[in-house]
């Protein structure tokens, strides 16, 4: 895929399934900016990049931080083409146990840090009238998961964002689409406990758990021109674990 002159923003990249996705896109040809509220992970994250990419620290959960990382985007790079809302947290434990700010932390970061970044990317791609928004949701948006009241109801959250938006802002030449991972090796599933992993691996009809490359070529195929034609859709990338 030939992404050359186009801008990429991801957040959440300093690593996990975000830097897959930012590598991927500076291998294809893109500006990449690498976002994440990991100050010294962007650093890093930016410099290993081929060809090199724009780091912003930013907190997506924050208007000003937000409005700042489009506005040195454009100083530096002139457009937006792509943006992919990836970063999210999880505050895993049962609803009884579950305390108001684990539930707060996890739906700000999660859902309002997307519309904030889709609110602020759109504004930059309406005026082109054309870019891609992929969001970064996960099945168990779809199917629920005990334990994760607070992070499902985020990524459900995304879904009904990815469809409204996709309706807002076709018209502009901007499609909107969600990738819905299933069980991908990163940080964040490192600090799962060994049965629940070991439970959730049983069900993966593909026998064996997903890579942030995985996801990386479902957010790729999203972003190009082969899918010209997908708006409001959410494809489910999880080795066949929901089928
Ligand atoms: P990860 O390794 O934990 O990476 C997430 C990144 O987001 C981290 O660098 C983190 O920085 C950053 N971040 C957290 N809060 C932020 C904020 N307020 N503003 C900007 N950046 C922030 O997670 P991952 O596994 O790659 O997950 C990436 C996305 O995929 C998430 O949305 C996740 O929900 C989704 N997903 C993952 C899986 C999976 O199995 N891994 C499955 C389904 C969906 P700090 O570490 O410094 O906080």
């Amino acid at each position: 895929m030939d992404f050359s002159n186009q801008v990429a923003v991801i957040t959440g990249s300093a690593r996990g399934i975000g830097l897959a996705i930012a590598r991927r896109f500076a291998v294809a040809g893109a500006k990449v900016v690498i976002c994440d509220i990991d100050e010294t992970g962007v650093a890093e994250a930016a410099a290993q990049l081929s060809g090199g990419a724009l780091g912003i620290k930013a907190d997506v959960t924050s208007v000003d931080e937000v409005t700042a990382l489009f506005d040195q985007t454009m100083k530096e790079l002139g457009r937006v083409d792509v943006v992919v809302n990836n970063a999210g947290i999880t505050r895993d434990t049962l609803m009884l146990r579950m305390k108001e700010e684990d539930w707060d932390m996890v739906l700000d970061i999660n859902l309002k840090g997307s519309f904030l970044v889709t609110k602020a990317a759109s504004r930059i791609m309406m005026k082109q009238r054309s870019g891609r928004i992929v969001n970064i949701s996960s099945v168990v948006g779809l199917t629920g998961n005990a334990g994760q009241a607070n992070y499902s109801a985020s990524k459900a959250g995304l879904i009904g964002l990815t469809k409204s938006s996709a309706k807002e802002l076709a018209a502009r030449g901007i499609t909107v689409n969600a990738v819905a991972p299933g069980f991908i090796e990163t940080e964040m599933t490192r600090a799962m406990p060994d049965a629940a992993k070991e439970e959730f691996l049983k069900q993966v009809l593909i026998n064996r758990p997903g890579t942030p490359d995985d996801i990386a070529s479902a957010v790729m195929f999203l972003a190009s021109d082969m899918a010209s034609y997908i708006t409001g859709q959410v494809l489910i990338v999880d080795g066949g674990l929901t089928v």
